[in-house]
């Protein structure tokens, strides 16, 4: 384990991943991507385990990707049978992509134990791509929810569920604005399970997957697995990639015009976005 993901067993059949980067708000680097993956292998890997819950550190769940980070993919070992890495034009970005950001995401969404995501604060771009997966979600009064990626010149974050996520309305008018969801708002649309006062979080949480954790094991995973597999019959994983491509489309889009991944003036848009919503006076 590193220092970025620490893990817990705060009571029997219940480990808690913790996202532990808070002079970052939780940003994501490679390091930090593969760490979260071993704390969950390693939750599955305990057959004493029943739930696993995800958490932060620090006062925002996630800042998204961390936009100064080396994200080469030099001596990492990957996750979901991908490669070339290295290889020149579209071809590396595009794998190092799919093995960091939908490959693991997507095999988060199905690992055979339920998650549950406990939210404070600020959830941002990829950060959604943490939060998503997850199987429930409680979320702190004061969380929010935004995906300001097509600031980038993008079509948004790369795990793109989005539709299932807030409805085809809603996600279209949080892409298109950038504007943030608020939790309570978020809990009006179903896209978390619970809002609860900041300070009581961490309790509410446990209770939560203390419920979980009574139920019986397989039957909790076979209900999982019948709901992921009617997500798919309605066509999410095909969405998520289809919407990668384009995503990768706008990549190039930017590198011919900005000799770079994404538009360089969308930084200074979401920054000064975030401190307006932040400090509305
Ligand atoms: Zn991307």
């Amino acid at each position: 384990m590193t220092d970025t993901v620490r893990y817990e067993q705060p009571e029997p059949g219940i480990a808690r991943v913790v996202l532990a980067r808070p002079e970052k708000r939780n940003a994501q680097d490679r390091e930090l991507l593969h760490a979260l993956d071993d704390a969950y292998r390693r939750a599955l890997a305990d057959e004493q385990v029943r739930v696993i819950v995800l958490a932060a550190d620090g006062p925002d769940f996630s800042a998204g990707h961390d936009l100064d980070t080396d994200w080469s993919m030099a001596g990492a070992q990957p996750r979901t049978l991908t490669g070339g890495f290295d290889a020149p034009g579209a071809e590396g970005w595009f794998a190092t992509e799919e093995e960091l950001f939908t490959g693991l995401c997507l095999r988060w969404r199905d690992m055979p134990r339920p998650t549950i995501a406990e939210v404070r604060g600020r959830v941002i771009g990829g950060g959604l791509m943490l939060v998503w997966p997850c199987d429930l979600i409680v979320a702190a009064q004061g969380a929010s929810f935004v995906d300001p990626v097509v600031a980038f010149d993008m079509n948004g974050a790369e795990y793109f569920t989005h539709l299932w996520e807030l409805g085809a309305r809603r996600a279209k008018e949080m892409l298109f604005t950038g504007e943030r969801i608020t939790a309570e708002e978020a809990l009006s649309i179903g896209m978390v399970n619970r809002v609860v006062p900041d300070d009581e979080l961490e309790e509410a949480t446990l209770e939560l997957a203390r419920r979980v954790a009574a139920r019986p094991q397989f039957g909790v995973r076979l209900a999982k697995r019948s709901i992921n597999h009617g997500l798919d019959l309605q066509g999410q994983r095909a969405a998520v990639e289809a919407a990668f491509g384009v995503h990768h489309l706008a990549h190039s889009h930017n590198q011919r015009l900005h000799s770079g991944l994404v538009d360089p003036r969308g930084a200074a848009v979401i920054r000064d976005e975030a401190r307006a919503a932040d400090d509305p006076t």
